[in-house]
């Protein structure tokens, strides 16, 4: 149900406070980005949603992810790519990401003693910090896993360990 999404609620609340309308169409594009928990880019949603919604633009679909930034639900992020992703977090909660540059993958994590030297340096430099971001770029562990597959016979491949918790 799309009106119990606590994300589609605070979404629809931010556009009658701005006197914007709420449309079912905003709202649909709000859910699925927030159902989606993924860092996707505003024509990626906008495949995503085409099929169900053959009326669909994909500015209306670039606007609604604007909005969703403006009322602090989304980040608009660029990991070294042409075009901005949409990171269904709050600005306000800081993390750093992991992008495979093979399959795309993006994970997200966190870590204090990062946060703690980022504002040691920034102490040391008399600079005020106000976001922190950290992109590592490389090869995830599945497509790690997949090249150890593909070595010949006899070749060590990588190890398996847990799975992390990560975004997609
Ligand atoms: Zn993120
Ligand atoms: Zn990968």
């Amino acid at each position: 149900m799309i009106d119990a999404d606590p994300g589609v609620r605070h979404f629809t609340d931010f556009l009658s406070r701005a006197g914007l309308k709420s449309t079912r169409q905003r709202e649909r594009i709000a859910h699925a980005f927030f159902a989606g928990r993924r860092h996707v880019s505003a024509e990626e949603l906008y495949h995503q949603l085409r099929s169900r919604d053959a009326g669909l633009g994909l500015v209306t679909v670039y606007r609604t992810l604007k909005l969703l930034r403006q009322a602090g639900l989304a980040t608009e992020r660029t990991f070294g790519e042409s075009y901005a992703r949409f990171d269904p977090n709050p600005a306000d909660w800081t993390h750093h990401h992991l992008i495979c540059t093979r399959c795309g993958k993006i994970q997200e994590f966190q870590d204090a003693t990062l946060r703690e030297l980022g504002a040691r340096v920034a102490r040391s430099r008399g600079f005020t910090v106000t976001e922190q971001r950290l992109e590592l770029y490389g090869i995830c562990r599945d497509c790690a896993r997949l090249d150890g597959r593909r070595t010949p016979r006899g070749s060590r491949g990588v190890p398996a360990r847990p799975r992390a918790r990560g975004v997609p």
